[in-house]
C-alpha cells in the first residue's frame, strides 16, 4: 500500500462505529430471538479511498462490499495484503466481467440471468474457484433495477443448480422510500420455499428490520464511512 496517513483518531472513529453497528445488530437479533453471530456485518466501501478502509481492517473487520468489479480490482489487492478477507461483489456484473469477479471476489450477491450464471460456471470450473453465490431478485419490479422477476426465479435457481453454481442465497434491495418490511418478508418467503438459507438484505436505513425479518447478510455503507460523496 502506498504512504498512507491513516491518525489514530480516523482508526479509533471507525471501530467505534463498526462497535456501534456491531451493538444494533446484536440488538435486532436479541429481540428476534437470533444468534447475533449468524448475521454478517458487510462493510459496504464503494467509492471509499484505501485510507478510509484500512482503519476497519486494523480493527479486526473482515467483511467488505463493492459493487464495481474495476474499482475492487484496483482497490484491493493492495489493501487485502496477508489478512483473511472476504469481499463480496453487490453490484450488478456483466458477463463479460465474470472471470475477474470469480477471481478476486469470495462471494457474488448479484447472479439474476441465464448468460451470467454460464459465464460464471466457466470461469469457476476454469479457475477451480467457486465463490458463495446469492441469486439477486427484483423484489419491486423496477424496470431498472438488476435482479431476475419473481415469477422467473424457479428457473434461475434451476440454471444455477444445473449450471453447479454454489447457490447459498437470495439477495435484494427493496424500493426507495417505501416501507421495506414487506419486501424483505417476500424475500425470505421466497428463500424459504427453495431451500435457501442466505438472506442478503438491508442496509445503513433498514438493517435492523431486515434482522427481524431474516436477514443473514447486512450491507452497510453511509452509517459506517459518512455520506458518499
Ligand atoms: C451501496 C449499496 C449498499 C449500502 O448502502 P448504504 O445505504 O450506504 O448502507 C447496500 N447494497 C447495495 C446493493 C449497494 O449498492
Amino acid at each position: 500500500m502506498a504512504d498512507i496517513d491513516t491518525s489514530p483518531s480516523d482508526a479509533n472513529q471507525a471501530a467505534q462505529r463498526i462497535e456501534a453497528i456491531r451493538e444494533r445488530i446484536a440488538h435486532a437479533a436479541t429481540l428476534a430471538d437470533r444468534d447475533p453471530a449468524t448475521i454478517e456485518l458487510i462493510a459496504v466501501s464503494k467509492t471509499r479511498p484505501a485510507q478510509a478502509i484500512s482503519p476497519l481492517i486494523a480493527a479486526g473487520h473482515r467483511s467488505f462490499g463493492e459493487n464495481r468489479v474495476q474499482e475492487a480490482a484496483d482497490k484491493w489487492p493492495d489493501l487485502r495484503g496477508a489478512d483473511k478477507l472476504k469481499l463480496h461483489l453487490i453490484g450488478q456484473l456483466q458477463s463479460n466481467k465474470a472471470g475477474q469477479a470469480v477471481a478476486l471476489f469470495d462471494a457474488i450477491h448479484s447472479v439474476d440471468r441465464p448468460s451470467l450464471i454460464d459465464a460464471l460456471a466457466r470461469a469457476m470450473d476454469e479457475q477451480g474457484r467457486r465463490p458463495d453465490c446469492f441469486v439477486q431478485v427484483n423484489i419491486g419490479e423496477e424496470p431498472q433495477k438488476g435482479g431476475c422477476a419473481i415469477a422467473d426465479l424457479p428457473a434461475v435457481l434451476d440454471r444455477t443448480r444445473d449450471a453447479g453454481l454454489p447457490v447459498v442465497g437470495l439477495m435484494a434491495v427493496p424500493p426507495l422510500e417505501v416501507e421495506p418490511a414487506p419486501y424483505f418478508a417476500l424475500l425470505a418467503k421466497l428463500a424459504a420455499r427453495h431451500g435457501l438459507a442466505g438472506l442478503s438484505m438491508g442496509m445503513s436505513s433498514d438493517f435492523e428490520t431486515a434482522i427481524l425479518l431474516g436477514a443473514t447478510h447486512v450491507r452497510i455503507g453511509t452509517a459506517l464511512f459518512g455520506e458518499r460523496a
